[in-house]
Parts: C-alpha cells; sequence; structure tokens
C-alpha cells in the first residue's frame, strides 16, 4: 500500500525533534552532529537567534501580499545582494528548481530580445544537478533522473564534466549559453578548476553567449566568498542561488547583470510566493550574519582545517579513503569500495550525520558556524566508524 506520503525518497529510520547550532536532538532525544545542514541550507545551524528572531517579529506583522505591490524588504535584499556580487538585478523564487528555471528563461530571452531567436540551446556537463524540473532534468541529463519522463524539454547539451574541447564543439548557432555547478554538489563535490571557469569566460565571450553558475549548493558563503566563483575572478551573467540564502526558510534567486536581464520586463516571468515579506525578512537577516565582518574569513579557516584534517583521515585510512574533494566547507571523501550509504548509515548510528553523494562520495556540508571542537569531533567519529569498517572488510 502506497504511503500517504509518496514515497520518492529513501529516508533513514530517524526523525528530529529540534536543533540547536550544530547539533541535532532526534524524538528519543539523541544527541547528532549536524554535518549535512539538511543539504547545506542551514548556514547558520539551528534556531540561530537572529534568524528565529527575524521569522517571529515578521511573522507577527505580515507574511505576504502579493508582487502586485511593492516590497520594501525586498527591494532592500535585492539591493545588498547587488551591492556584494557582479549582480544588477535578483529574482527571488521559493526553491533552486525555480531559479534554475528563471536563468534559463532569462538566457533565452535574452538572445530572442537581441535578434537571435534561434539561440535556445544551453552546454552543461556530466554529473551535474539543476532542480527536478523537466528543464532541470533535462539541463543535468542523467538517466537516474530523466528515466520515465521523457519527452524531455528541448535545449540542452551535455558535454562531459571538465571537458573544454567538448564545450566548444558542442556550441552551434543554436547556442545560447553554457550553464555550470562551480562545485559539483551532487555529482560528488567535484570543483571545476579556475582555469576552466576562466576558459569558460572566454568561450562566451568570443561565442557572444552567456555563463550561467549554477551556485545552489556552493554559494551564499558555504566555500568562503559569497560565490564560489569569485575564487576563480570569473564574472558570471547570470546565477541560480538557493539553499543557504533562506537559512532554512524555503528561498532562492536568480542573480543577472542588467545586460543579461534585459529581456525580462513587465509581465515576462513571475511567482506567487517569491519574495514575500516573511521569506524577506529571513533573507535579510541571513545575509547580516554571512556579510557580518570575520564571517567569511572563519568559512575559510574552517574550511582550510577541515580538508587538511580530512587529509589525515585519508593517510589514516588509505586502504579504504582515495580522495579528497571539495573546497571550503563543501567537502566529500572518496570510498569506492564500500557502498556509500552503509558509511552514511554507521556515521549516523554514531551520531554523526553526513550524506552521499555521487561518485561513492560521503559529503559534508556542515553549517557555516562551526568551530574547531566540532571538527574533531566530526573526525573522531569518521575515523572509529573506517577504523570498524576495515577490520568488518578483511
Ligand atoms: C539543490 C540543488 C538544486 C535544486 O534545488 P531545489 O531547491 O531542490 O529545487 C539545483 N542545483 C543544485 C546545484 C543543487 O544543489
Amino acid at each position: 500500500m502506497i504511503t500517504p506520503i509518496l514515497p520518492t525518497y529513501g529516508r533513514q529510520p530517524v526523525a528530529f525533534e529540534r536543533g540547536e547550532g550544530m547539533y541535532l536532538y532526534d524524538t528519543d532525544g539523541k544527541k547528532y552532529l549536524d554535518f549535512y545542514a539538511g543539504i547545506g541550507v542551514m548556514c547558520l545551524g539551528h534556531s540561530h537567534p537572529t534568524l528565529v528572531n527575524a521569522l517571529i517579529e515578521q511573522g507577527k506583522k505580515l507574511w505576504h501580499t502579493a508582487n502586485t505591490y511593492q516590497i520594501p524588504e525586498g527591494e532592500k535584499l535585492a539591493q545588498r545582494l547587488v551591492d556584494a556580487s557582479f549582480a544588477d538585478t535578483v529574482f527571488f523564487t521559493n526553491s533552486g528548481a525555480e531559479s534554475i528555471e528563471c536563468a534559463i528563461k532569462m538566457a533565452r530571452k535574452y538572445h530572442h530580445d537581441k535578434g537571435n531567436k534561434g539561440r535556445y540551446r544551453l552546454v552543461t556537463m556530466t554529473s551535474a544537478f539543476h532542480g527536478r524540473t523537466l528543464a532541470g532534468i533535462a539541463a543535468a541529463g542523467q538517466e537516474k533522473l530523466t528515466k520515465g519522463f521523457e519527452p524531455l524539454p528541448d535545449g540542452f547539451d551535455v558535454v562531459p564534466f571538465g571537458d573544454l574541447d567538448a564545450v566548444k564543439a558542442a556550441i552551434g548557432p543554436e547556442t545560447a549559453g553554457i550553464m555550470v555547478e562551480p562545485v559539483q554538489g551532487e555529482g560528488g563535490i567535484r570543483p571545476l578548476p579556475d582555469a576552466t571557469l576562466q576558459a569558460l569566460r572566454k568561450i562566451c565571450d568570443d561565442e557572444g553567449i552567456l555563463l550561467v553558475f549554477d551556485e545552489i549548493q556552493c554559494g551564499m558563503g558555504r566555500t568562503g566568498k559569497l560565490f564560489a566563483h569569485e575564487w576563480a575572478g570569473v564574472t558570471p551573467d547570470i546565477i541560480a542561488v538557493a539553499k543557504g540564502i533562506g537559512g532554512g526558510f524555503p528561498l532562492g534567486a536568480c542573480m543577472a547583470t542588467e545586460d543579461a536581464a534585459s529581456g525580462m520586463v513587465v509581465g515576462s516571468h513571475g511567482s506567487t510566493y517569491g519574495g514575500n515579506p516573511l521569506a524577506m525578512a529571513v533573507g535579510n537577516a541571513v545575509l547580516d550574519e554571512i556579510l557580518a565582518p570575520g564571517f567569511l574569513e572563519h568559512v575559510v579557516e574552517m574550511g582550510d582545517l577541515l580538508h587538511a584534517r580530512l587529509a589525515a583521515l585519508m593517510q589514516r585510512h588509505s586502504n579504504l579513503v582515495t580522495e579528497v574533494r571539495g573546497k571550503g566547507l563543501m567537502a566529500g571523501i572518496r570510498i569506492p569500495s564500500i557502498p556509500t550509504k552503509e558509511v552514511v548509515t554507521d556515521l549516523i548510528g554514531r551520531g554523526m550525520l553526513p550524506a552521499f553523494a555521487g561518485d561513492m562520495v560521503v559529503r559534508m556540508l556542515p553549517p557555516l558556524i562551526l568551530d574547531e571542537t566540532h571538527i574533531d569531533e566530526a573526525m573522531e567519529t569518521l575515523d572509529a566508524c573506517l577504523t570498524d569498517l576495515a577490520k568488518k572488510q578483511t
């Protein structure tokens, strides 16, 4: 018999009751170190006082009006995002998939309005993840996402991850742009090298097409810069943002330069909830914290420490761990000899919450507020887990 909740998720047999900072407590009162942060969403940890306060205060005043009216809190958040980034303008959404959808529509409309109606295709990369809409799964092109949902929307050319020659070969008179994650999340915590991101920018400039970054997982401070592409010194035309931007409130954004957004005018796009007063109040509170002096420096410092400690862990467990990947507080360890799900389930039993990603990678996206003691605790748990799993293997 089908469950009342559509059974589309494989769920761990644990339910949480409350959270505080870096920790979650399940319904039996057991404590867990949260190294997943609800897929990187809880960037400020659980029950952050600034966010709780913003939500309660706004909740007493006004939740929702409609985008037919001015929303001053939204104008403020958009201005702050513009001031802190490459972008000149922002469209607010409720999720990552909607941010991607807006980015795709914007790229098509740009060329349409410049008189290049035939330019509608985007070049994307294998093992990408761009959300679960039809366009999002078509853009990622992975069979595990698309099978059974055909026919898919036309307009995506998927090339091997990081392969610049393949990118160039895929570009034709119908190409509108290139869309990639600067650091792939679901695909296995795979950063594109800075040189590759720079080369993509040059290709787009040479071809007169748009560079779109999916920063839904790697953005909002996760790598130690507000946006991951900043490390490469590359300026995109459009980015899709979500996850951390709402700190747990469903919020996303599509951000663009004035030129890239030039086709989006009154009536060309919309969202009932997108950017409502409740979401904007929380979004502004999240940004207060992320842009506070020293916050991103802390992420860089903790990211360096995490990667150094994971490298040491790999040395101790070189029989199991073959690679440490990622950037900042977006980290993965590759364990090809044991099903990743088994490792994750074992860690959850030990009171630590990571998750799996593609390519046999155990993925860590801890809240950005962690300190060294949490990294110590995670390493002790990982060390014990890998020691026991190695014993089981022999
Ligand atoms: C999570 C994610 C999405 C989809 O976001 P939703 O909020 O689940 O729609 C798209 N792209 C990337 C890179 C993601 O990590």
